[in-house]
C-alpha cells in the first residue's frame, strides 16, 4: 500500500508521494505531510555498513512508496555522485567534543545541495509517472543558499525552467555572485527590493493563484516548488541523520541504542524537521536542539507556546536563517494538533491576519523533544574564533550559531555527556568575510578573494571548486524588481501575455 500524503490544511486533499513532489504546495496554502512516519526496516548493524547512497535508498523507499526501486536508485545515484567532493557525501568531523556533520560538500557548498541535487530527478521522474505534459517551472524564493543550489540542480534539466527570487540586499556578496553567474538557458535570477519573507510570500501567492495557474496551463507550463516546503526536499534530508548515527555506531563512538543529541541551525525549520522525522523512524535521538540567530521567533515559540512574527527583521551574519516565518513548522503544528487540519488551518490563518498564534497546553506538552535557544551576533563571532584557536577547525556563521546554542544548552541543562551532532550547514568559504572578521578584525581590509586564499591558508583546506568557479565568471542575470512586480516578471520570462 502506498504511503498517503495529506494537506496540513485540508484532510480531504490526499495524494501519493510523486504527486506531492509535483505539486510542491497543497491547496489553500497547506503543506503535504505523510499520514504516518514509517519505521526503518533495516537494523543499525546493517545501516552501519552502508554507503550514503545505500542508506538513502533504505530511508527514501519508505517515504516515496510509489517510486520503483529502479527509479529511486536512478535518482539517488544521479544525485550523490562526483558533484560531491568526498565519497562519504556527508562526513563527520570531531572538534571540541562535538561531531560536526558537514553537509556542504556538494556543488554549492551549503547543505541545500543535499536535497537539491536529487530534487530535479525526483521531480522529472514524478512528472513521467503522472503523465505530465506541461513544462515544469520551478519558482523559488531564496535567502541565499536555496537559490544557487536549486539553480545548479535544475540548470539545463530538460522539461524544466527555474526562476529564483532573492532579496537584493539580503544575501552575501559571494551568494549573490554565485547566483547571478548561473549558466543554463532555462535559468532566471531576480533580485527584489524587499526581504526574504516578502520574496517567499510573493512566491506562495503565485502558487495559490488559480487564475494564474490557468494562464500557465494554457501556455504549456505548470509551477512546482524547490523550496523546503516540497516533500522532495524534506525526505532526502532525513537520510544524513540516519547516516550520521550509523557511522558513529560503526566507528565505536556510540554503543548500540545509545541516544545522541542533534543541534540544527534553523531558518525555515526544514532541516530540523528532517531530524525529527529521523527520530520518529527509530534513530535514537534524545534532544532536537533548535538554534536560531537574532531572529529568534522559534526560541520564543519553544519557551512560550506563542509564535509571533511581529518584530523587527534583523539582518545577521547568518543570512540563511534570517527568517520570521518558518514555513516547515506548520508540519509540526499539524502533528501536535493531532493531525487536525482544521485546527492547524485556524492557527495559520491567525498567523496571516495577526502575525501570531498561540498553541494549547496540550500541544506544548508534545514539544518535549525540542530545546530552543539563540546565539547573538557577537557570540557567533566568538564561537568561530575560539573553536579555531583551540582546534584549528573553521566553521561558518550558521554552524557557529548552532555551536553557540549547544554551549548554552550544556550550561543550562547540565547534559554534557550525551554525544552530540551539530549540523554544519555551510562551508566557511561561503561566508568568508564574516568568518575571517570573527577570527581577526584586521582581515577586513582584504578583498573577498584575498580572504578566500587567506582562509584556505589558515584552515589548511583547499579552496572549494564552487568558489574557484566564480572568481572570473561573467554576470549573466541583472534583473531587479519591486515585490509587486514579481508576477509580471515571471510572465515576461515565460513570454506569457497579460
Ligand atoms: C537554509 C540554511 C539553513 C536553515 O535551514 P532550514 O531548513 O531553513 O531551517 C541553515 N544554514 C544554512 C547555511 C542554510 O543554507
Amino acid at each position: 500500500m502506498d504511503l498517503v500524503y495529506v494537506s496540513t490544511r485540508n484532510a480531504d486533499e490526499k495524494v501519493t508521494a510523486s504527486q506531492a513532489i509535483l505539486k510542491g504546495l497543497a491547496g489553500e496554502g497547506g503543506l503535504f505531510v505523510p499520514t504516518n512516519i514509517p519505521a526503518l526496516d533495516v537494523s543499525m548493524d546493517e545501516l552501519a555498513k552502508m554507503s550514503y547512497q545505500e542508506t538513502a535508498y533504505e530511508v527514501m523507499k519508505l517515504f516515496l512508496t510509489d517510486f520503483t526501486e529502479e527509479e529511486l536508485k536512478y535518482c539517488i545515484n544521479s544525485a550523490y555522485d562526483s558533484k560531491f567532493d568526498t565519497e562519504q557525501i556527508a562526513p563527520l568531523v570531531k572538534a571540541d567534543g562535538a561531531y560536526y556533520l558537514e553537509l556542504f560538500h556538494g556543488s554549492t557548498i551549503a547543505f541545500k545541495d543535499m536535497a537539491l541535487s536529487i530534487l530535479p530527478y525526483l521531480l522529472t521522474t514524478s512528472a513521467k509517472k503522472n503523465h505530465v505534459k506541461n513544462e515544469i517551472v520551478i519558482l523559488t524564493a531564496t535567502s541565499g543558499d536555496t537559490g544557487k543550489a536549486a539553480l545548479a540542480g535544475f540548470a539545463d534539466v530538460p522539461g524544466t525552467k527555474i526562476i529564483v527570487f532573492y532579496p537584493k540586499n539580503g544575501v552575501s556578496p559571494i551568494q549573490e555572485k554565485q547566483m547571478v553567474t548561473q549558466k543554463g538557458d532555462n535559468t532566471f535570477v531576480v533580485g527584489i527590493n524587499g526581504n526574504f519573507d516578502q520574496a517567499q510570500t510573493g512566491v506562495k501567492q503565485m502558487f495559490s493563484d488559480t487564475g494564474l495557474a490557468k494562464v500557465m496551463d494554457d501556455a504549456g507550463y505548470q509551477f512546482s516548488s524547490a523550496n523546503s516546503i516540497n516533500i522532495g526536499r524534506l525526505v532526502p534530508q532525513i537520510v544524513y541523520y540516519v547516516y550520521a548515527y550509523a557511522k558513529m555506531y560503526e566507528n565505536g563512538e556510540i554503543g548500540k541504542g545509545e541516544k545522541i543529541n542533534v543541534v540544527v541551525p534553523t531558518g525555515n525549520f526544514g532541516n530540523i524537521l528532517a531530524a525529527f522525522y529521523a527520530k520518529n523512524m527509530g534513530v535514537p535521538i534524545a534532544k532536537l536542539i533548535c538554534a536560531s540567530n537574532e531572529n529568534k521567533v522559534l526560541y520564543d515559540f519553544f519557551r512560550t507556546g506563542i509564535y509571533d512574527k511581529n518584530r523587527e527583521f534583523i539582518l545577521t551574519s547568518s543570512p540563511s536563517m534570517d527568517i520570521l516565518i518558518s514555513s516547515n513548522l506548520e508540519r509540526l503544528i499539524h502533528r501536535i494538533a493531532g493531525n487536525d487540519a482544521g485546527k492547524n488551518a485556524e492557527l495559520m490563518k491567525a498567523l496571516i491576519s495577526d502575525g501570531r498564534y498561540e498553541i494549547t497546553q496540550e500541544m506544548r506538552e508534545q514539544l518535549t523533544d525540542f530545546y530552543g535557544n539563540f546565539t547573538g551576533e557577537s557570540k557567533t563571532a566568538e564561537v568561530i574564533k575560539s573553536l579555531y584557536e583551540s582546534t584549528g577547525y573553521v566553521i561558518d556563521t550558521h554552524t557557529a550559531v548552532a555551536a553557540g546554542v549547544y554551549a548554552e544548552y550544556k550550561a543550562e541543562t547540565g547534559d554534557i555527556d550525551t554525544k552530540t551532532v551539530i549540523a554544519s550547514t555551510a562551508s566557511p568559504f561561503k561566508f568568508t568575510r564574516s568568518v575571517m572578521n570573527a577570527i581577526d578584525s584586521g582581515y577586513d581590509r582584504m578583498t573577498d578573494f584575498e580572504l578566500v586564499d587567506e582562509l584556505s591558508k589558515i584552515a589548511n583546506v583547499a579552496v572549494p571548486q564552487a568558489i574557484e568557479e566564480i572568481r572570473s565568471a561573467p554576470v549573466l542575470h541583472d534583473t531587479v524588481c519591486e515585490v509587486e512586480e514579481m508576477e509580471a516578471v515571471v510572465k515576461r520570462f515565460l513570454a506569457i501575455e497579460k
